[in-house]
């Protein structure tokens, strides 16, 4: 039996980790299938203070740090969590192993939310992706779209402007003033990346009779748009698919802390209210350890 069970491996997941293990807490990471979560996807994390460079690197780095400390991580997913109102959680992972602890910190984040149009489903790994940094090796010299206007949609677009030939970002409203300045001022500079404002696509096909795959994507005005490749990037779902229905989720389905039983901790993007930057997710993985560990020595008392 673990005193804390961490689940996510991403920045809130890590930190919570080093926190419980440091203060010498018998700490397991259940850490997703992958290390790092989205975090792992950026290609430069540059607002992270302190630090320049990948996302990845960082993530091994607080990884390295967390074990150096004790923590124990199994790369698992959760699937469910049972409680026996004492001291006692049990997670249930789709490793078919159960991991018993004292607490539990959630820190499984976000992932990315589909494109539910004609085609899209289909083509995901055949022309559609949800990662620029995984997939966009792929369309180096071709054309490609992004879907969204976020900073995850611009960041994608001049990610992708370094390897495509052409960029084209489709947005539904007029102009991007959901991104920050300082990226939609480096979108703006890039002369290969061309934004189409007050556009949503109907439905994305594959181009008959095309041998290097090329796809057409339909706007709802009934434009066609010819690419390679289609990036979406429309914004963010919470993982909270392994809890009780029972768990409170505010209307964007994020965990609110504040209901949640004596025990059971969250950190992160899948935190209600939390802003979504690995600044934050690092804050409240240690104020979530730290709630923990405080809860987990009431038990000896
Ligand atoms: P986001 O800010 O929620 O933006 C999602 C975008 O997708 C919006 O432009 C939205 O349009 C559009 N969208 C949503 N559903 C759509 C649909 N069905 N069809 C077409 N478009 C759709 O999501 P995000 O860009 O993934 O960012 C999530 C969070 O992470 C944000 O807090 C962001 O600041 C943060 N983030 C930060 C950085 C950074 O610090 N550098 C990088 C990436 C992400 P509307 O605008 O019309 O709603």
């Amino acid at each position: 039996m673990y005193d804390i069970i961490i689940l996510g491996s991403g920045p809130a997941g890590l930190t919570a980790a080093i926190y419980a293990a440091r203060a010498n807490k018998k700490t397991l990471i259940i850490a997703g299938d992958t290390l790092g979560g989205q975090t792992a996807e950026i290609a430069n994390l540059e607002n992270f203070p302190g630090y320049m460079g990948s996302g990845m690197d960082w993530i091994q780095t607080t990884l390295k740090q967390a074990t150096g400390f004790g923590a124990e991580i199994v790369y698992a997913s959760a699937t469910d969590i049972k409680w026996d109102g004492n001291f006692t959680y049990t997670v249930q992972c789709d490793n078919n192993k159960t991991y018993t602890a004292s607490a539990i910190i959630m820190g499984t984040g976000a992932r990315a939310r589909r494109l539910e149009i004609d085609g899209a489903r289909e083509l995901v790994g055949n022309g559609v992706s949800y990662c620029a940094t995984c997939d966009g090796f792929f369309y180096t010299g071709k054309r490609v779209l992004v879907i969204g206007g976020g900073n995850s949609a611009l960041n994608d677009a001049l990610y992708l402007a370094d390897l495509a030939s052409d960029v084209k970002i489709i947005y539904r409203k007029s102009a991007f003033t959901r991104a920050e300045a300082i990226i939609r001022d480096r979108v703006a500079a890039r002369e290969n990346i061309h934004p189409i404002f007050n556009t949503e696509l109907k439905s994305i096909r594959k181009k008959p009779d095309s041998d290097s795959g090329e796809l057409i994507a339909t706007t709802t005005n009934g434009d066609e748009i010819e690419c390679d490749g289609i990036f979406v990037a429309i914004g963010h779902e919470a993982n909270t698919d392994y809890l009780d229905e029972g768990i409170k989720r505010d209307d964007v389905g994020r965990i609110v802390a504040d209901d949640l039983p004596a025990g059971l901790f969250v950190a992160g993007d899948e935190k209600s209210g939390i802003k979504m930057q690995v600044a934050t997710a690092v804050g409240s993985g240690c104020s979530a350890a730290m709630d923990a560990i405080a809860y987990v020595n009431t038990k000896g008392n």
